[in-house]
């Protein structure tokens, strides 16, 4: 073996160590388990792309629910994205790669202009996202002329060129209890939205909220039925739930929050077990985090989160197809960046 090889192995060997340590713990990615040698199969791809990476002057935000491969392999930031949004707001990159849903990656172009920003593929669309364009909320608007609109930030850049103020799951109820408008038109979420009524009526907060039809295909599934099982099987375990849940799911569960808000929760207590009804990349940050908890399956698998891959991540900081670079046109550029402005002010 030549010099140079010998170097290459030992670097994969090395590298392959790093991963091992932190996969390890996981043990719900699909058709996948951890070890010595699927660490060294991947370490290749994974040198590759943080050689590319400082040769660009890329950053890689990886939101929670894509593969823990791509989060602890090659990822900057890891989060939500409310966390991510600002990470992107304050990147100082010449490229930004966005792992996780096209709308997100639209907020980083938003809120870095600058930058490039790509996608590893183009198809890691959002139910909720896709469930209301520009022209539909303008009709809404026409329907409710009164309202303030309020959309989620799982929306698409032209979804929030059309509303007044933008929100996350870390953020929406404090912000809409705080607004001085009675009657809010909140997009995309239905189930958000009700579960945003129910906050508001704890708080005395009197507000209309009128919703667009969008769910997440992921957190709409979980029943009450499983819940009940969990506890029987499983006593004293805490359900943990994500506000994109039905209403029904959201008054069972011990604990709602944001993504990030889910994860300080399971952090700050000391349950015997944990059902955490959201997307299964979360279980799977908890568990390389927090390796001492357990938690109970049940957790779901986002189909558009999981078309983001290590190879694909290569290709786009290589030599990005065109359908992998985010455009978007100036003047809704500037009117979606509005909205989301407001919300950091409002958040403050
Ligand atoms: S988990 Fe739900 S909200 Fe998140 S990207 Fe997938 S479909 Fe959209």
């Amino acid at each position: 073996m030549s010099m140079l090889a010998r170097e290459n192995s030992d670097l994969v060997e090395v590298e392959a160590l790093r991963l091992l340590r932190l996969l390890m713990h996981v043990d719900c990615s699909p058709g996948r388990k951890w070890n010595m040698d699927t660490c060294r199969e991947i370490a290749p791809l994974t040198l590759e792309i943080n050689r590319l990476k400082k040769a660009r002057n890329a950053v890689i935000l990886t939101h929670s629910y894509v593969e823990p491969e791509i989060i602890y392999g090659v990822g900057d930031f890891k989060g939500d994205s409310y966390y991510l949004s600002k990470k992107a707001r304050d990147a100082k990159a010449d490229v930004i790669v966005f792992a996780g849903a096209v709308f997100m990656a639209e907020t980083a172009k938003l809120l870095s202009p600058g930058a490039q920003v790509v996608v590893p593929d183009r198809q890691s669309g959002c139910t909720l996202a896709d469930s209301i364009s520009g022209a539909e909320l303008r009709r809404l608007k026409a329907t409710y002329p009164d309202a303030v609109v309020v959309c989620y930030i799982n929306c698409t850049a032209e979804v929030k060129a059309e509303s007044d103020i933008c929100v996350t799951s870390a953020n929406v109820f404090d912000i809409v209890a705080g607004l001085t408008e009675k009657q809010v038109l909140f997009v995309p979420d239905r189930l958000m939205a009700d579960n945003l009524r129910t906050d508001l009526v704890r708080r005395g907060v009197d507000k209309e909220i009128i919703s667009s039809d969008g769910t997440c295909i992921v957190h709409e599934e979980f029943t009450a039925t499983q819940i009940a099982e969990a506890r029987k099987l499983f006593p004293g375990a805490r359900v943990v739930a994500h506000p994109e849940c039905r209403a029904e799911i959201a008054q069972l569960a011990d604990y709602v929050g944001s993504t990030g808000a889910m994860m300080d929760y399971v952090r700050s207590t000391n349950a015997p077990y944990y059902l955490m009804l959201t997307e299964c990349g979360l279980v799977s940050r908890l568990a390389v985090e927090d390796p001492e908890k357990n938690f109970i399956g049940g957790c779901r698998l986002c189909p558009y989160m999981k078309l983001n891959s290590l190879e694909k991540i290569r290709d786009a900081l290589l030599n990005p197809r065109t359908d992998q670079i985010v455009t978007l046109e100036e003047e809704l550029a500037g009117r979606a960046t509005r909205c989301i402005d407001r919300m950091f002010e409002l958040a403050a």
